[in-house]
């Protein structure tokens, strides 16, 4: 027997119409690419998205087509991301960090027919636009007086766009399994492959992220979401944040700590989220200037391991709690949250729950197996490869028969390896391809890092295993020191005893002067190896 229910499909326009009903004069603030302050409301928005609808309708754009973004965190992009996935087409974001190659092989797997492109990175897609077949025009996102010189052909001027378009405009229906958004990662081999997200999946997602213990999304809250548009939509804050009508704060292409702290001070933001490298700027500003954001409650924090001293720094001398999250693009991204249990009233005991990747979110099943593929125990100890399942994780990649990331049970493996304690929190412990292999036991490369890096003369920490003629491998520090500062191999090895069991210790330390980053800021440990694979260890 079914429900009587309303067969209601979950639409990605359905969100703004939402807040432009019920809440449509809280505020969308941005630092715009141009330079100053834009502020507008939910209503202008909802506006604007159905004008630029419009707009994309004339330009013959239509259900399923891929229309590109190269862009940053700014009103203008959130208006295209509702757009373009409110007519049916697929919002593609382009990360401006990709390797022009790259991002041409991306661009054409997709089958772009249109981007977006904001005046800053125009040059981007100029570099690439005699590789691009099928594009059909380049839409500049800005106004008629900045518009740039360009090579391109078929440009549009994104204000143009919208001021010859009516706002009457009334969002179609269609199926919510329809593809919405669509952005490529770079995955462990091969070419970038590309994440393909539904309408119910970003939806179901929006609705999990705004829940009090994941993002704490609500129409109090004003949120800054740090982490980029073009990664993984911004681990799903435009959508959740608007289904909640809180007020958002995008700070456009200027990621600096200064810049973050003027916004945070300025707009009263209670909430932001990013990536550790951006809480390092931040905290490094807030230290050099003894400045904070008092209205700051809460971050996020994701995308790699948040150290222990971080999550300290915030919570002890600026009374901010820290939300340690893992994810992937794969999984919308939204995977688990690390929240001490009310149960846990020792400080010693919550600071250790939140270094690990936290229980995961309602929706998202987890497990850790071995390379038979058997579960493993939920002792805390036991590593193997990290799967999950649920909703809003892909059940394969764009264009894709088949997938090698997929159990034939059908969960998806992760390619992370980690544990998961008795009180359900899972700790990644390495990426399968960066685990260290000593002597056939498994040293775990970010438990050394995040101890490392607490040390306080040292910036940035790496570990990766090299080489050892008696142990296969064993893990080399690779060190950022801080400025001035030099510390030694022996220094660092005994301020991390005390807290590594013997056989973990590194061998050796190199030191660099900044760490090799990937596109979405990662550290690329493939160059590392590249650099350091043959060194010779003084235990060799
Ligand atoms: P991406 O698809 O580019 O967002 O990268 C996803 C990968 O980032 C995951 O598979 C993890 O290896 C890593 N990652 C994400 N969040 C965390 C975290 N909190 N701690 C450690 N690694 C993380």
């Amino acid at each position: 027997m079914l429900g009587r229910i309303m067969d209601n499909q979950l639409l990605i326009s359905g969100l703004l119409q939402h807040a432009d009903f019920t809440s449509g004069d809280r505020e969308i603030v941005t630092r715009t690419v141009e330079g100053p302050i834009h502020r507008y409301t939910y209503h202008d928005a909802h506006k604007r998205a159905r004008q630029m609808a419009n707009a994309l309708q004339a330009l013959g754009v239509q259900l399923g087509d891929r229309i590109a973004t190269m862009a940053w965190n700014t009103y203008r992009h959130f208006e295209v991301y509702y757009a373009v996935s409110g007519i049916g087409a697929v919002t593609h974001t382009l990360n401006p960090r990709l390797h022009a190659s790259q991002l041409a092989y991306i661009m054409n797997h997709a089958e772009d027919a249109f981007v977006f492109v904001d005046l800053n990175l125009i040059s981007l897609i100029e570099n690439v636009a005699d590789e691009l077949r099928g594009l059909k025009g380049v839409i500049v996102m800005t106004d008629r007086d900045h518009m740039p010189e360009t090579t391109l052909a078929n440009v549009y001027c994104y204000e143009e766009l919208i001021d010859s378009h009516s706002d009457e405009f009334e969002w179609p229906r269609f199926d919510e399994n329809t593809a919405s958004s669509l952005c490529y990662t770079s995955g462990t081999t091969g070419n970038p492959k590309g994440a393909l997200f539904s309408h119910r999946s970003t939806m179901i997602h929006a609705y999990a992220s705004a829940l009090p213990d994941v993002l704490h999304m609500g129409e109090s809250e004003v949120i800054l979401p740090v982490v980029p548009m073009f990664h993984v939509n911004a681990w799903g804050i435009p959508y959740g944040a608007t289904m909640v009508g809180a007020k958002l704060v995008f700070p456009g292409p200027k990621l600096d700590g200064a810049s973050i702290h003027e916004l945070l001070v300025q707009e009263d933001v209670t909430f932001a989220a990013g990536v550790p490298t951006i809480w390092l700027m931040l905290l490094a500003h807030w230290r050099e200037t003894s400045s904070s954001a008092p209205a700051l409650k809460r971050t996020v924090i994701g995308g790699s391991a948040c150290p222990e001293s971080m999550i300290r720094e915030f919570q002890d001398d600026y009374g901010v709690e820290v939300r340690h999250a893992w994810g992937m693009t794969e999984t919308s991204p939204l995977g688990s949250v690390s929240i001490p249990k009310p149960s846990m009233t020792d400080d010693a005991t919550r600071l250790r729950k939140q270094t690990k990747q936290g229980r995961p979110v309602f929706g998202v099943e987890m497990r850790i197996t071995d390379d038979a593929g058997k579960a493993l125990p939920h002792d805390g100890k036991a590593f193997g490869d990290l799967q999950v399942r649920g909703p809003w994780i892909i059940d394969n990649y764009f264009k894709m028969d088949q997938s090698d990331a997929h159990s034939p049970d059908g969960w998806f493996a992760t390619g992370d390896v980690a544990t998961i304690d008795p009180d359900g929190y899972m700790e990644i412990t390495d990426r399968s391809k960066d685990v260290i292999k000593s002597g056939g036991e498994w040293i775990s490369s970010i438990e050394i890092e995040n101890l490392a890096v607490s040390h306080p003369d040292v910036t940035q920490a790496a570990v990766i295993g090299v080489p050892h003629p008696k142990w296969d491998e064993r893990p080399l520090l690779v060190v950022v020191p801080a400025d001035g500062k030099s510390p030694s191999h022996a220094e660092l090895t005994a301020f991390l005893s005390d807290k590594l069991a013997k056989w973990c210790l590194p061998d050796d330390t190199v030191y660099i002067d900044e760490l090799p980053l990937g596109a979405t800021g990662k550290v690329l440990k493939t160059k590392l190896r590249e650099q350091f694979g043959d060194h010779k260890l003084p235990t060799a």
